[in-house]
């Protein structure tokens, strides 16, 4: 499960996995499933992530 962030006010989500930050639940969790089987990120899931 990707873990919830909270900074000013508004809730993030972190790939366990990687340290990959989303604003979507959605997509964090896609990046933390690809990267317990790959072992590797997915670039077109971790174009997504944003910095906090
Ligand atoms: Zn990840």
């Amino acid at each position: 499960m990707a873990k919830e962030i909270e900074k000013s006010g508004k809730k993030y989500f972190e790939c366990e996995e990687c340290g990959f930050i989303y604003k979507d639940r959605k997509i964090a969790e896609e990046c933390e499933d690809y990267c317990k089987k790959h072992h590797a990120c997915n670039t077109e899931i971790t174009k997504h992530s944003i910095k906090i």
